[in-house]
């Protein structure tokens, strides 16, 4: 067959490490592997488990969530490097033991260049399963107070603080006490961000293409549910994209109404371009992966034996400073704020230490 994909001339290849393809017809398990970076130390990343169009899809995906690791350990000050996993689901490879069993022992075989977690597609117990097979693992079941556990919390936690001092800065306000806030994804990360900002006493808008997961949202929390195709120009202060990449573009950006893009989802950027389109409409983006590290600095801690959860809670509750930095240093120098992130984040591993 004639394979027209390439690889080494991809645009998101980027000087990655390496890429690895695992097939295991036993289970139908279809896996790619991408390590970007290990100048920092082993490439951490979670794992995803997606529906893709297509082998391109996934590839792309894999290398600008991978890439996106390197950047957010770098940023968040972890002896991380970045890569991640990504498994092509469909109805021939259902999540069965044998599949975790076949991933765990794929990652295995890197002896170590890559650590998995959870993503999109999978769970603590899933990562049970993994462990089986290789201890290159994180985001394991911890009894409270311990360090690890799902990232999802962690990262909401992250994400809160994060967009609260996005809000402070561009919105001037103190609180977030009637501050409007459009929640896309109301998923693990997106719900636990609906949570913080009730107690605040935000006003909560929220879209999710899953009944289920709106449904357990709005037991507990006063929320109103739009539509997903109005929440992007729903009329709020911040917008927080908590559902897939890829959602600010040329076509939403010109629709945006809120001032503060704030949320957990990677790659929100189609393209860097982006970036400077938000900021020519004067919106403050959050540069997603220094908001989104809260679930990382878990894994990387667990992963690295920390006995109790206090260390992870010191480093996300840095996020606004960081955040705050970023914001100074774009306004100063009149550059986008995904910019001076990355010029950041590639200073942090060109030098091959976290401060
Ligand atoms: P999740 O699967 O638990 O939740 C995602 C939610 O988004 C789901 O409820 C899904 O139905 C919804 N969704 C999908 N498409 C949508 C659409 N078009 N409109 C509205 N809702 C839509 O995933 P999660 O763990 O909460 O992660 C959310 C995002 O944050 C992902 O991009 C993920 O990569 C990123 N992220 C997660 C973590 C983590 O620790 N879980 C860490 C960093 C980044």
């Amino acid at each position: 067959m004639h394979c027209t994909m390439k690889l080494f001339d991809h645009p998101d290849f980027d000087q990655h490490e390496s890429v690895h393809f695992f097939a295991d017809p036993a289970t139908g398990l279809k896996l790619i592997i991408a390590v970007h970076s290990t100048a920092l130390g082993p490439a951490g990343g979670g794992c995803r488990r997606w529906v893709y169009a297509n082998e391109a899809d996934a590839i792309t995906d894999v290398l600008r969530l991978s890439r996106g690791m390197t950047y957010k350990c770098a940023v968040a000050g972890l002896n991380y490097g970045g890569g991640k996993a990504v498994i092509m689901a469909s109805e021939a490879a259902p999540k069965t033991p044998e599949l975790l069993a076949a991933l765990g022992r794929a990652i295995d075989s890197l002896g170590g260049a890559y650590v998995t977690a959870e993503d999109v597609g999978m769970t603590e117990n899933d990562m049970r399963m993994v462990q089986q097979e290789t201890a290159y693992v994180s985001g394991l079941p911890q009894d409270s107070g311990r360090a690890g556990g799902d990232p999802g919390p962690w990262t909401a936690l992250g994400v809160y603080l994060g967009l609260k001092a996005t809000a402070q800065h561009k919105l001037g306000t103190d609180t977030l006490k009637g501050v409007r806030v459009a929640v896309q994804g109301v998923g693990s990360v997106g719900g636990g961000l609906c949570h913080y900002l009730a107690k605040e006493g935000a006003e909560i808008f929220v879209a999710d293409v899953n009944q289920a997961n709106l449904d357990i949202v709005r037991r507990d929390v006063p929320v109103t549910v739009l539509s997903p195709d109005d929440l992007i120009a729903a009329d709020v202060d911040v917008l927080a994209p908590c559902a897939l990449g890829k959602i600010l573009n040329a076509r939403s950006i010109p629709t945006i109404r809120a001032k503060v893009v704030a949320g957990a989802a990677n790659n929100q950027l189609e393209v860097d371009a982006d970036g400077q389109a938000l900021a020519d409409r004067g919106i403050l983006y959050a540069p997603d992966y220094v908001i989104n590290g809260g679930g990382i600095t878990s894994c990387c801690f667990e992963y690295f034996g920390a006995e109790s959860d206090q260390e992870t809670r010191e480093s996300i509750e840095q996020i606004p400073q960081r955040l705050l930095d970023i914001y100074k240093e774009a306004a100063e120098t009149s550059q986008p704020t995904n910019a001076v992130a990355d010029a950041l984040a590639r200073r942090i591993v060109a030098a091959g230490k976290v401060s």
